[in-house]
Parts: C-alpha cells; structure tokens; sequence
C-alpha cells in the first residue's frame, strides 16, 4: 500500500509518498511560491537523482498536478499509475473541539475542517485547498485528515480554559487547544520504547524545539497540558513568535506605535521571538554562531528562549506530579547538543546528570542523560509525515 502525504501552506506543498510495506519513502518534495512568480518544484525520488522543475504554479491544483506528473514520470518518478497511490493523508492543523482522532475525508469532515478556519486563519485555508485540489485529480482515491490538535483533545478542561469570561469559550470556543500533536505522540510513544517501559506506565515531558516549539505534558500517554494555545504563537519564545506575554503589551505597543491590529498580529508572529530578541535571524546556528562571536542580544536570545523551556517543564513536572523522561525533539532539539546541555542544566533538581559524551549527536535517538540520573533525558527524531501515512492506513485498514 502506498501513501501520499501532503502537508499545503498558503503558498507551499511538502509531500513524501510512502511504501506501507516496510515503511519506506519513495519520493519527497516539495513546491515552492504557488502562486507567485518564480515558482518551482523540487523532487528527491529515492535512489534517483533530485530533479528540480521550474514551472508556474498558479495554484495547489496545479501544484498536485506537478507532484502526480514527477511521481508517474518515466526518468524520475517511482510509481507506473495513479492507482499505484491508495490514500493521500492530509496535514490538517485546526481540529478544535471537533476531532480527537484522524478521519476519513467526508463532505461532513470537510464542513468541520472550514467552520475551523476561523480559529486558524492562515492554516486551515490551503490545508482545504490541497484537500479540495486532490478531490478533484484524484476523485477515487480516499483521503484522510490527521490534526496537529487532535492528540490535545486530551487536556483538563483547568488546562485549556482561558480564564475569560466564560461566554466566549461557549460562543467564540476560545480555549487552548495545542499543536505539534503528531509529534508530540510520536515521539512520547517512541520515548517509551527506548526506555523499554510501557508508555501508560510513563509521566514524559516532550520538547519540539524547531521554528515554531511548544513543550507537552504526556501522562500515559495522554498529553494533559502543552505550551501553544488558540493558535501557535502562545507558550515558548520561538524563530519568530512571540510565545507568552503579559496581554496588556499588545494595546500598549498598538498605541505607542500607531499599529493595526494586523500589525500587531504580524510584530508578534513574524517578528519576534529570537529573531526579534537577537536582531540576527530566526535560525539557531545563526544565533549561536552570533553569541559565539561575542554577540550579547544573540546571548540573550538564546538565554530567553533556554529558560523559558526549562521553565514550562518545571510547570509540567508539577502538573504530572513527577517526571521520568524529558525528550527532545525537531531541528533544534534533535541537532543541538548546546541547546539540549543549556537547558538540561535547570534539571539538576529533577536529577538530570547530562552525559557529555552521549550528548555528542545529532538526529538519533539516545538517551543523553548519565545512568544514574533519575530522570532521564533523551534525543528523539520525530516524523510527523510517517504519522500521517500510519494513521491514514490504520483508517483505510478499517
Ligand atoms: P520547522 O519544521 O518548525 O520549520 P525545524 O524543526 O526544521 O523547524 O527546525 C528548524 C530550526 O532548527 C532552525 O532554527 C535551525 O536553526 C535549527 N537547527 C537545525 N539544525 C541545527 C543545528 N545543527 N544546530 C542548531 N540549530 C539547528
């Protein structure tokens, strides 16, 4: 059985089209500036050469028609026919209250996916128009919806309540919900395999530290409280985000500044986090280099962003009565042994002894932490497409 897995953004495509047999990625790629001028598609077809097209995409209808065009292709593509594609599992990223699990793609879905969009206005839209784009290119092949909220559905209502007035959670569903959630479960649920525990036995903390971080409390399992909230720009400093501010700033700087709503909403998602707090880039290994350097609001930058992980694990520990294992996980979490040493250096009350040596890697999963600490601490890659391809399989084996 193979899977395409489609993740659309307002003006990109990432795909990877799986073997089910075996787990292995046939092709991944991805279509860039749809659109707008310039666009191009770029095609890694395993065990072939990358082929890059350039070609104009004026929308993800023919985006999805350049990927299908570079999988069926006789030079570079590595499937003979359409039917060769028997699911096409779709990123969606809003769920709200309506999903706590991956669905099968139904006009019903579809409606809940789009009274969705209003809470996730940048997100939502292109994940339909992919999903609409695919109905249309490939009318017979099912598809399905995986939600980076969904895992979240779990949460204490005293962890997703806002405390606002009451009214407008029941009328405007104001309320945490969370995502990252594919990624999230998968690595807390690959955690507990390299620990050798059952994960119901297990209280994990999980870090996915990349452009956009969010931290998760995972009891059992079941994640019960995590840092992102309505939208993604609450909880951790990120590249580019904000996270966590007094909420009276936002009609502060609006007013001091002569900004727009819009602005404000673009300041704090486009132009903050370790970006706006260095001044350097959104990027790590930018930021790092810089404090090497002997750059200070680099220094700061990184200080900030460290403390406040270590922060929201500390809360989660609280929130879970304890911890086992702290995990690490996406480009920063996986690839950078000062980020994970920095801030495991907050955890000596939760008794994590870092052991340099096993510190020392990048994209493996390892537990980094020394033997005799009680609280383990662990590198986990997470592959959120390969949760998409597995749900969506699990569905159609149903
Ligand atoms: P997203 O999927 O949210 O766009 P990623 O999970 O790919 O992000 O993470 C991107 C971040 O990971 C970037 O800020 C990048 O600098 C950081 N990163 C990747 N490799 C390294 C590395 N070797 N050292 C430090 N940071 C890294």
């Amino acid at each position: 059985m193979n899977i395409l897995v489609l993740n659309c953004g307002s003006s990109s495509l990432k795909y990877q089209l799986f073997n089910m047999n075996g787990e292995i990625v046939l092709a991944k790629g991805l279509c860039e500036r749809i659109g707008i001028d310039g666009s191009q598609l770029k095609h890694e077809p395993s065990g072939k050469d990358e082929f890059i097209c350039q070609k104009e995409m004026k929308s993800h209808t023919d985006a999805v028609q350049m990927v299908l065009d570079a999988l069926l292709d006789a030079n570079h593509g590595v499937i003979k026919s359409i039917d060769e594609i028997n699911a096409v599992g779709h990123r969606v990223v809003h769920g709200g209250e309506f999903f706590v699990d991956s669905a099968i793609i139904t006009d019903e879905v579809i409606k809940a996916v789009e009274e969705c969009s209003s809470l996730a206005p940048l997100h939502n839209p292109p994940n339909l128009i992919g999903i609409n784009a695919c109905k249309e290119l490939m009318p017979k092949v099912p598809q399905v919806a995986v939600f980076d909220t969904s895992f979240h559905q779990t949460m204490p209502e005293k962890a997703y309540l806002y405390a606002i007035p009451y009214e407008l959670y029941d009328k405007h569903k104001i309320r945490k919900y969370g995502f990252h959630g594919t990624s999230h479960r998968y690595v807390s649920a690959e955690a507990a395999k390299l620990i050798g525990k059952p994960l119901e036995s297990l209280k994990l903390i999980t870090c996915h530290l990349g452009n956009g971080a969010s931290v998760c409390a995972v009891d059992k399992g079941k994640s019960v409280d995590t840092s992102m909230g309505l939208t993604p720009l609450e909880g951790l400093a990120m590249g580019t985000r904000s996270g966590d501010l007094d909420p009276a700033v936002i009609p502060f700087i609006m007013e001091k500044e002569g900004l727009s709503i819009k602005d404000a909403e673009n300041m704090l998602n486009k132009k903050s986090g370790v970006l706006g707090v260095s001044g350097v880039s959104s990027d790590f290994r930018d930021i790092e280099q810089a404090a090497d350097d002997g750059n200070e609001r680099a220094n700061a930058a990184l200080e900030l962003f460290y403390y406040r992980v270590a922060k929201y694990v500390g809360s989660y520990a609280t929130a879970m009565n304890g911890v086992d294992a702290i995990v690490f996980t996406a480009g920063l979490g996986e690839n950078s042994k000062i980020a994970r040493a920095k801030i495991s250096e907050y955890f000596g009350y939760l008794g994590v002894k870092v052991d340099t040596a096993k510190n020392d890697c990048r994209g493996k999963a390892v537990i980094f932490s020394t033997d005799d600490s009680t609280t383990k601490a662990l590198v986990m890659p997470t592959n959120e497409e390969l949760v998409i391809a597995r749900d969506s399989k699990m569905l159609l084996d149903k």
